[in-house]
Order: C-alpha cells, then sequence, then structure tokens
C-alpha cells in the first residue's frame, strides 16, 4: 500500500503552507478531513509539543498504517507573559473574529515602546509512525507586535505581527516568502528530514 502522510487539522491557510513544504517528499499528503475525518480532539496538554502529540495520537489511533503529523502553535507575547501562548485560538473565546482578538492584543500594548513589543510564533509539529514510534520537533520565527492592523495575507495574528529586518507583517509577505522563515516551515522542514532519515533505514 502506498504511504501517506495525514496530516491532523482541518484549516485551509495551514494546509496550503504544509502542501508547499511537504509536497516532493514522494508521498501524498492530505488533511484528516479530506480522508474523512471529522473529530474534536479535546487539546488539553500544556504545553504546544503536548497538544501536537494529542492530536497526532487520537488521529494515528483510526489510522494505523499511515503516517500521522499533527501541529500546535501560537504567538507568544513577552510582555503578557507569553500570552496567548497555547490558548492562541481560544484568546477572547474561540469564535471571536481575529479582527478583534489582534485589537485587543494592540490595546493591551498601547504605550509600551518597541524593543518591549518583542514576540514569537511557535509551532511545534509531532508524528506517528506506523511502527508506533513518535517524534516532535519546535520551529519559531522572533519578530515584535505592531502597532495597528496591516496586510491581507496569512490568518490569525499575521497582522499585527512585525518584522523589523522587513519592514512589515507576515501579513504583508507573499507567502512563499513567510514559508521560507516561518515557525511552521521551520518545523515541518526539521520533521521532514527526520521523515527523509526513516525512509532510508526502512
Ligand atoms: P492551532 O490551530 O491550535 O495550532 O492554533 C493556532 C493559533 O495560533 C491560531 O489562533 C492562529 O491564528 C495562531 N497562529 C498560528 N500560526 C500562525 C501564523 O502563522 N500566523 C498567524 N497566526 C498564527
Amino acid at each position: 500500500m502506498e504511504k501517506r502522510i495525514i496530516f491532523a487539522t482541518g484549516n485551509q491557510d495551514k494546509m496550503k503552507e504544509i502542501h508547499m513544504i511537504l509536497q516532493d517528499l514522494g508521498m501524498p499528503v492530505y488533511s484528516m478531513k479530506e480522508v474523512g475525518i471529522d473529530i474534536d480532539i479535546v487539546e488539553d496538554g500544556t504545553t504546544f509539543e503536548e497538544n501536537a502529540l494529542i492530536k497526532a495520537s487520537a488521529i494515528a489511533k483510526l489510522l494505523p498504517d499511515d503516517i500521522v503529523l499533527a501541529d500546535d502553535s501560537g504567538l507568544e507575547i513577552d510582555y503578557l507573559n507569553k500570552e496567548p501562548g497555547i490558548y492562541s485560538a481560544r484568546y477572547a473565546g474561540k469564535d471571536t473574529s481575529y479582527d478583534i482578538k489582534n485589537r485587543m492584543l494592540l490595546q493591551r500594548l498601547e504605550g509600551v515602546p518597541d524593543e518591549k513589543r518583542t514576540a514569537r510564533f511557535v509551532c511545534a509539529v509531532a508524528a506517528v509512525f506506523p511502527d508506533g514510534t513518535v517524534e516532535t520537533v519546535k520551529g519559531t520565527i522572533e519578530g515584535r507586535i505592531g502597532h495597528e492592523i496591516v496586510g491581507e495575507n496569512g490568518f490569525g495574528y499575521d497582522p499585527i505581527f512585525y518584522l523589523p529586518e522587513y519592514g512589515c507583517t507576515t501579513a504583508e509577505m507573499d507567502p512563499e516568502k513567510k514559508n521560507e522563515l516561518s515557525h511552521r516551515g521551520n518545523a515541518l522542514r526539521a520533521m521532514r528530514k527526520i521523515m527523509e532519515q526513516k525512509g532510508k533505514c526502512e
């Protein structure tokens, strides 16, 4: 049977990034929805890695012949003691729009000077392999919180995540450029290396 990679997410924006990075691995990549799985997984871990592994393990139980990947990501703002962190998707309520979430964060940072607005996106990727082995990796991208909502690309907190060395937010960046630099890109590339190594050993 042809090996498949199943990514435990229903998020189309993430799937676009994932396809771009894993497309030439020689294995088809599907989202869990594309293979007919639509379950809610309770992410009750205390770290990004734990939550990624909780998701991957839950799906791997249903798909024991596939390589199952999952990620957990979020925004850490140093001035807010790393909030919203693992609660990024649920910040101010999970159904609250990102326009509102972003405005609330900007408000909480009102008057805070640039040097204290440091922040990072973090992404943990976990993999469960058909032989039962498990791997987790973590990627980050450092930046700071801007002063306004800028840019139409990307998703989530991208319009307030400013990269000083590029002079723009990740929402103003070309998606391919964002992938080259991003937390998810870095974590997925690290996981890709692990999968390539494992492939050589089989
Ligand atoms: P997850 O789907 O549980 O990993 O939640 C990710 C949360 O972090 C969501 O609120 C996203 O909006 C936010 N997030 C993660 N990665 C990014 C990114 O690349 N840009 C903007 N927001 C992100």
